[in-house]
Parts: C-alpha cells; sequence; structure tokens
C-alpha cells in the first residue's frame, strides 16, 4: 500500500542524498577500502567527539553493542541485570546472551522509561547491572538512577539505541553510564544503509576490551588473546556515517519541530496523550519516535491507515507475553496498560508541512466522531 504519510520515508532520503552517497560508494569501493580502515576510525572520533566522551567503537548494530558491552564488564552467569520490558527486545537479549539473568521493572506512566523507584526494590546481592532505555530519544531519569546504582556500586549500560544526540542536564545520552549502545539501524535517526552500531564509553580499559572482542580477540595479527566475535561496523557504512552525521543537528532540529507542530496541534484533543513537553535545560528529546497515548489506540490506528497514514505500535503485546522468552513470570501493570495505548506517529526529518498537518487533521477528526 502507498501512504499518503508514510512512517517514514528511506527512498526519499536516499533520492536527496543520491549524489553525495553515490561519491562515497565510488571512492570506498575503488580503493577497497572494506574492513576497519580510515572511515572506521574517522567516523569513531566523530562520534566520540560528538557526544563528548573517550571512546567509541563501530559494531556490527546496536544488538552487539548491548551484548559486547556487558561482556566487557565482566557480567555473566549467576549476575542479574535490572532493565524493563517496554523495549525492543534486544536489550534483554543481550543480557540473555552473556548467560546472565534479566530483572525486568516497570516503567513510568508519563515518559515510558525505566521507574527508579522500582529499579531500587528490585536489587538484589546479584544485581551488578542496571540497562536503562532511553525510548523514543528521551533519556531517563539518570539523576535518580545514577544515585540509586551508585550507592548500591552497580554498573550502568545505557541503551541508547534511539537517543543520538539526546541530551539530559549537561549529559549526552552515551555519555553518563559506563557505556552508551547505540544502533544505526534505518529506524533510528542517525542511521546507515542496513545495520550498524557502536558502543561509547570513557573507560580505557572498556573501550580495548569491546575493540579486541568486536575483531576476534586479534590484537594484531601475530597476537590473538581471546576467543572473540566478528562484530565489526562496515567501513562503507561507517563512511556513510561519517557523512550523515554532518547533517545530524539538522535533522534533529527538524524532528523537534515537528514534534512541536503535533503537540501543538493535538493539544486539546481529549483521551490523547502526547509526549511531555520540552524541560527546559534538563530534557532535549530527539524523537526517534512520536508517540501518543489513547485507550481508543486500535480504532484510532484502524482510521489513520483507511486515511492513508502509517502507524506502528511499539510495542503489543508486551514482551513478558511471549512465553518462549521465559518472562512470563513478571507482573508489570504499566507495561501492560501502555502496550495497549500506545501508538507511534510518522515522524521522519523529509516530511512536509502539509503532511504533520493532515495527521493533526484525521487525529483531530477521529476523536470529534468518538463518543467521549
Ligand atoms: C533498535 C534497538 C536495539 C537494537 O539495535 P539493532 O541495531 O537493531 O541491533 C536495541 N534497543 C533498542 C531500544 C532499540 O530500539
Amino acid at each position: 500500500m502507498k501512504y499518503k504519510v508514510p512512517y517514514i520515508n528511506l527512498p526519499l532520503s536516499f533520492s536527496n542524498d543520491q549524489a553525495e552517497l553515490l561519491n562515497i560508494f565510488i571512492d570506498v569501493c575503488s580503493n577497497g577500502r572494506f574492513i576497519l580502515r580510515q572511515e572506521v576510525d574517522e567516523f569513531e572520533s566523530a562520534i566520540a567527539n560528538f557526544v563528548g566522551v573517550r571512546h567509541a567503537i563501530g559494531l556490527n548494530s546496536g544488538t552487539d553493542a548491548l551484548f559486547l558491552g556487558l561482556k566487557a564488564l565482566g557480567i555473566g552467569k549467576g549476575d542479574e541485570v535490572i532493565t524493563v520490558a517496554h523495549t525492543f527486545v534486544a536489550t534483554i537479549a543481550a543480557i540473555v546472551h552473556c548467560g546472565a539473568t534479566p530483572v525486568l521493572v516497570d516503567i513510568r506512566e508519563d515518559d515510558f522509561t525505566m521507574d527508579s523507584a522500582k529499579f531500587a526494590e528490585a536489587i538484589t546481592p546479584r544485581t551488578k547491572a542496571v540497562l536503562p532505555v532511553h525510548l523514543n530519544g528521551r533519556v531517563c531519569q539518570m539523576n535518580k538512577i545514577r544515585e540509586i546504582a551508585h550507592r548500591h556500586n552497580l554498573l550502568i549500560i545505557e541503551d541508547a539505541a534511539q537517543a543520538m544526540g539526546s541530551r539530559y542536564n549537561d549529559l549526552m545520552a552515551g555519555a553518563i553510564g559506563n557505556c552508551g549502545c547505540f544502533s544505526f539501524h534505518p529506524m533510528k535517526t542517525l542511521s546507515c544503509l542496513g545495520d550498524g552500531g557502536l558502543l561509547t564509553t570513557n573507560d580505557d580499559k572498556l573501550a580495548s576490551s569491546v575493540r579486541l572482542l568486536r575483531n576476534h580477540g586479534q590484537k594484531n595479527k601475530q597476537n590473538i588473546t581471546e576467543y572473540g566475535f566478528n562484530s565489526r561496523l562496515d567501513n562503507l557504512q561507517a563512511a556513510v556515517l561519517l557523512s550523515k552525521l554532518q547533517q545530524l543537528p539538522k535533522l534533529l532540529a527538524r524532528r523537534r519541530f515537528i514534534a512541536e507542530k503535533y503537540s501543538k496541534g493535538l493539544s486539546q484533543t481529549p483521551l490523547l496523550d502526547l509526549p511531555l513537553p520540552p524541560a527546559e535545560g534538563i530534557y532535549w528529546d530527539t524523537y526517534n519516535s512520536f508517540v501518543i497515548k489513547t485507550p481508543k489506540r486500535d480504532a484510532l490506528q484502524k482510521d489513520l491507515t483507511k486515511a492513508g497514514i502509517e502507524t506502528f505500535v511499539h510495542w503489543n503485546p508486551s514482551l513478558t507475553c511471549h512465553t518462549g522468552l521465559k518472562i512470563s513470570s513478571y507482573t508489570l501493570p504499566v507495561t501492560d496498560r501502555i502496550s495497549q495505548q500506545v501508538l507511534s506517529l510518522p515522524i521522519f526529518p523529509e516530511m512536509t508541512e502539509k503532511q504533520i498537518d493532515y495527521v493533526i487533521t484525521r487525529i483531530i477528526r477521529f476523536f470529534d466522531k468518538e463518543p467521549v
């Protein structure tokens, strides 16, 4: 189906950047620079600078950034890692694949991120780390989470897959905990042409450990120090990301503009909760997704689809409902309720004013017809 307003528009994004991307392709390919070459180094320096950390290590996905980060921090069998269930399954999978036990806590009603009180309650003598997820480009309440983690001597691994460029007070997502884990999947704000990921850290030892793990434990060809993995960011993707990073401030500003327009346009709608308004100087949200909440979610989504507007539900049913994941024993009332009510609206930098207005109009029209 061809949507009047797609959720995102990757073909359009490509055609806007086509000349530049083709030049990159020709340059990298004609010089045969494919694996861990200069573009990976350059991109790592540029992004470390952008996030404000000492080290950035390019990896093949956000999932691997989480997995290798946990592993390099020594997390394994017998350890508990506290995180949320209102996230993409990769967050929890990374913990499980390290041999550790995920401990799931509920989320805040207003921005769907980790409830720090619930985090504090879930700590046991086996707890090694906390894994907050900066969902939808909004950083978690890190002052509280950090204070609790420090008091209990816990490591902090930030799932910043959706939060490139987001800030909390003076800190960028990915520069707050022991490490930050980013994804460059095409659905994320800074994206490549396929899969890619990154780990950020200020910890020299962690950085060298992840560098080894991503490249089969090879310090160099003469010295293999351990069994590692193949989790390198492709040099071609790094070259693309290096170019896209230049545009990132502009792209984020555009996302924030669209979010503001949505928020203004929909502020009077009954039965509809919007993302929290900007809290000047505290939160700087980047709206990887613009998520509204309504008890009429399913009917609204159906109505918008009929109007040619593509939306997504992130996520329903909640992860605890998938019995194969073996986390069904958790009871997370806020997570469950939110899963029934959230809807992600189209948001992408190329979105036109007309498209934004059309989405607003259709949502208002839907609620005008609905008996309250
Ligand atoms: C996308 C995402 C991941 C995984 O990233 P990939 O690059 O797809 O492996 C992890 N956590 C969250 C919250 C995500 O949105």
